[in-house]
């Protein structure tokens, strides 16, 4: 692991071009932390209010992903899940896709979290084309975006690695490096699987305590000091006003939708099926965000709450 030496960004004369291609809640705030550092950004998404952010924060606008990439060295992604990452660099319905159109050498860091499978796929028709690809997935949510301290999760050989630490080290405060291709994505469904766990059973227990009768605040702040401190307590309360500048204090918009969450929950009980893995937790954190999912999916994954509640949603 290394944390974030942020005393050589801007002394570094020698920053590579970067492509940065999936511009939505955490990739806009990425991006703009790679500009703010001095690196030449050429964006694309297929939103244009998410390219109009960017183009305002002082990026040049590409009108196709091949464009973004014609002047670039290291291409960055950041898009939802498996399916759309294979269309970008493999292409799909017979159109051939980004990976195709890379100069020998380019590095590429694709951020989105996807299946460890997925991952290796591109990474091997990468290395035919003498292309260097890492699986980066990210933990943090948009706050950490934003502020420029997310853990990145690599998967990929040490020389990949090395080339991509200073670049990551502007968007991120700790960098793993965790292993060959997709052991970064293993290690991140692993990490968000207890997420899910942990902010389920969060909100149940908030509910457990306000219907008999407790402030979820006064609540909280004993939990937070007792043995059931956790993440969600700490930095993401899913318990409306309780926090401020958290997606439950701003009707559950933003942040980490829960079809991310489930999206991931699904990547891991596919991952423990397929190496005879037990999770009944995972398993049941699975089954509640399914069924959150149908009427919730691009609310914030804290709206789990309103399972309890479904005042609270409104
Ligand atoms: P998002 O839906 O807000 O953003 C995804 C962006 O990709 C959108 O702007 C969309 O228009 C764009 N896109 C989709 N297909 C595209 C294509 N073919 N070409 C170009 N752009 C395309 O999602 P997000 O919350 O930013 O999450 C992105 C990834 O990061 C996901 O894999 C998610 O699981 C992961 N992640 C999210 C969080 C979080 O807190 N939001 C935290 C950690 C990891």
């Amino acid at each position: 692991m290394s944390t974030k030496d942020t005393s050589t960004i801007d002394n570094d004369t020698s920053k590579p071009n970067v492509a940065f291609i999936g511009l939505g809640n955490m990739g806009a705030p990425m991006a703009e932390n790679l500009l703010k550092a001095g690196y030449t950004l050429s964006v694309f998404d297929l939103s244009d209010a998410a390219t109009k952010r960017l183009q305002q924060a002082g990026a040049s606008v590409a009108q196709s992903p091949k464009e973004a990439v014609s002047n670039a060295q290291v291409v960055i992604s950041m898009l939802p899940a498996g399916q759309h990452v294979h269309s970008v660099y493999l292409g799909d319905n017979g159109s051939s896709g980004l990976l195709a159109e890379l100069n020998k050498g380019t590095l590429v860091i694709d951020s989105s979290t996807i299946a460890a499978a997925d991952a290796r796929t591109v990474a091997d028709a990468a290395s035919k084309l003498g292309v260097e690809f890492l699986d980066a997935p990210v933990s943090g949510g948009t706050g950490g975006a934003i502020a420029g301290s997310l853990t990145f999760i690599v998967g990929g050989n040490a020389e990949a690695f090395a080339r991509a630490e200073p670049i990551l080290a502007v968007m991120g405060k700790n960098i793993f490096h965790a292993g060959t291709h997709g052991a970064g994505q293993v290690a991140k469904i692993c990490n968000n699987m207890l997420l899910g766990i942990l902010m389920a059973g969060t909100a149940e227990t908030i509910n457990l305590g306000v219907k008999n009768g407790l402030d979820p605040k006064v609540l909280s702040d004993i939990m937070l000091q007792s043995s059931g401190r956790n993440w969600t307590l700490e930095v993401y309360n899913p318990y409306p006003q309780v926090m401020e500048n958290v997606p439950s204090s701003n009707g559950y918009q933003g942040g980490f939708m829960s079809k991310l969450m489930q999206k991931d929950l699904n990547l891991a009980m596919q991952t423990a099926q397929d190496t005879h893995v037990d999770t009944p937790m995972g398993a049941k954190a699975t089954e509640l965000y399914a069924s959150h999912t149908l009427e919730n999916g691009d609310k914030d994954f804290s709206s789990i709450m309103g399972r309890h509640d479904i005042s609270l949603l409104s």
